[in-house]
């Protein structure tokens, strides 16, 4: 039964009802979490006995001749930003550390509507700041990889979970990378979908404008099954675009004869580790041998969309901290004399050093005298960036580039320079920017770590994606490599 761990969803699942119950699948994956999870720690909740309940009563369903719902009994992990109803949810940070939501995020509610059994929630950089889960209040996740080495951030937790074999699939959430860079580093699949394809609805905020839901996976069929389950337009959410899902599935294998690739060349200069330039660009040469035409296309905003996001992205993030005052939601300082004591002890307290940076560089960006020069203009950049990428998607349909510039680093190498840090995200960032779907597949290893393939689509455009990854996957082995943690 344990070597069921670690084998897709839709390789297991034509023995649901048969050989295999949800319950004994669910079973293996609490076995793996149990055995593995004191040193990767990709954990902060384990649900135990509410996953038990769910599969049984799903495997109550199918013993009583009811077909078996597009997810049933997939063992999944949820990033712990996610809502989850009468479950604790601590967004990485000491002052959500009580919080445990009335209610479940859209794409939850989804997921376990589709058969999905949710064994936790996962690990994450403090409100989702950060590229390698160190910003955690509660201690790092280690990369299933090597221990030694971080799973990247700030989804870190859901990527090792995947990676360890501590759940088949899990949701991250991506804001600048936090999908797609965990993913490469811990070699898994992991996709952000086009800003309003998934609802955000109880995904606790960082950056509203940025901010999205997407599945973190073995390979590109679970997850393409995975985002079927939670795409589409919510009423409870605004910004969800209210446009056609299609049947990710059926696309897949449509392959990729005549599909146009495009290199940016901006994206393979400098701070690109000849390793993982190679790895991707092996990758491409996979992908022109299926019948791919590749060309080279321009992305001259690269430079400034790092800085351009770190305007933005912390200045919504100062607006949307501001609710955690000690008054409504999680931790109050015990230490208040008055209701400014309270405020400013509650924050002093309840957040961390990174949270604490952004929250004034955002405050500072968007105070007078200041907003015109820093947010409004990184607004107008913004702006160029997308357009340059509409200039790149007349000529071609995807783009191919690193997902990161590097392998997984080491635990502590870079927290005393956040610069280092936030460059980890340099070639994520403009993708969020531009508010386009960004998949990140396994293409190979450099110095034992894996490394990853990034893609980028069309807005609304995931089909395409989807079927790109899936024949450069089929023609590859790079997803069938399992970290040593499961091979043990
Ligand atoms: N690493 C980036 C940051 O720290 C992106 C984080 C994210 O996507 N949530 O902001």
């Amino acid at each position: 039964m344990s070597g069921l761990v670690g084998v897709p969803y839709h390789e297991v699942r034509p023995r649901l009802g048969r050989d295999l119950s949800c319950r004994e699948l669910v079973e293996v994956y609490l076995g793996a979490i149990e055995a593995q999870d004191g040193s990767v720690r990709a954990y902060l909740t384990v649900t135990a006995d509410q996953a038990r309940q769910e599969a049984e009563a799903l495997d109550r369903r199918l013993a009583s001749g009811e077909p078996l719902p597009p997810l049933a009994g997939m063992p999944v992990a949820l990033k712990d930003n996610l809502c989850t109803r009468g479950v604790r949810t601590t967004c990485g940070s000491r002052i959500l550390e009580p919080f445990v939501p009335p209610y479940d995020a859209t794409a939850v509610r989804r997921l376990r509507e589709a058969g999905a059994v949710v064994l936790g929630k996962t690990n994450l950089d403090e409100f989702a700041m950060g590229s390698s889960t160190e910003n955690s209040g509660f201690g790092p996740t280690r990369n299933p990889w090597s221990l030694e080495h971080v799973p990247g951030g700030s989804s870190g937790g859901s990527a090792a979970a995947v990676a360890a074999g501590e759940a088949v699939a899990a949701l991250g959430s991506d804001t600048g990378g936090s999908i797609r860079q965990p993913a490469s580093l811990c070699g898994i699949v992991g996709l952000k979908p086009t800003y309003g394809r998934v609802s955000r609805y109880g995904l606790v905020a960082f950056a509203s404008s940025l901010d999205q839901i997407g599945p973190m996976t073995l390979d590109v069929r679970d997850c393409a099954l995975v985002l079927q389950a939670i795409s589409g337009r919510d009423p409870h959410d605004s910004t969800s675009v209210d446009v056609p899902v299609p049947d990710f599935l059926a696309s897949l294998e449509g392959g990729v004869r005549g599909v146009r690739v495009g290199l940016p060349a901006e994206f393979f200069g400098e701070g690109l580790d000849p390793q993982v330039r190679e790895a991707v660009l092996r990758a491409v040469r996979v992908l022109e041998s299926l019948g791919a035409v590749v060309e080279e296309v321009a992305l001259p905003t690269l430079e400034y969309a790092l800085p351009t996001y770190y305007l933005i992205a912390c200045a919504e993030a100062s607006s949307n901290l501001a609710r955690y005052d000690g008054v409504a939601y999680g931790s109050r300082s015990r230490r208040a004399e008055d209701l400014y004591t309270l405020y400013a002890r509650t924050r002093a307290e309840g957040f961390g050093p990174e949270v604490k940076r952004r929250i004034m560089l955002g405050t500072f960006a968007l105070s007078a005298g200041y907003y015109e020069g820093f947010y409004k203009k990184a607004q107008q950049v913004r702006t160029l960036v997308r357009r340059d990428f509409d200039r790149c998607f007349q000529r071609v349909d995807v783009l191919a580039t690193p997902t990161s510039p590097v392998a997984g680093f080491r635990l502590g190498e870079r927290t005393a320079d956040p610069l280092q840090m936030y460059l980890a995200d340099v070639y994520t960032i403009p993708v969020n920017l531009a508010g386009l779907p960004g998949v990140s597949v396994p293409c190979g290893f450099a110095d034992g770590l894996p490394v990853g393939l990034q893609l980028v689509g069309r807005p609304f455009d995931e089909a395409t994606l989807l079927r790109v990854a899936y024949a450069y996957e089929q023609a590859t082995e790079w997803h069938r490599a399992r970290a040593p943690v499961l091979r043990s």
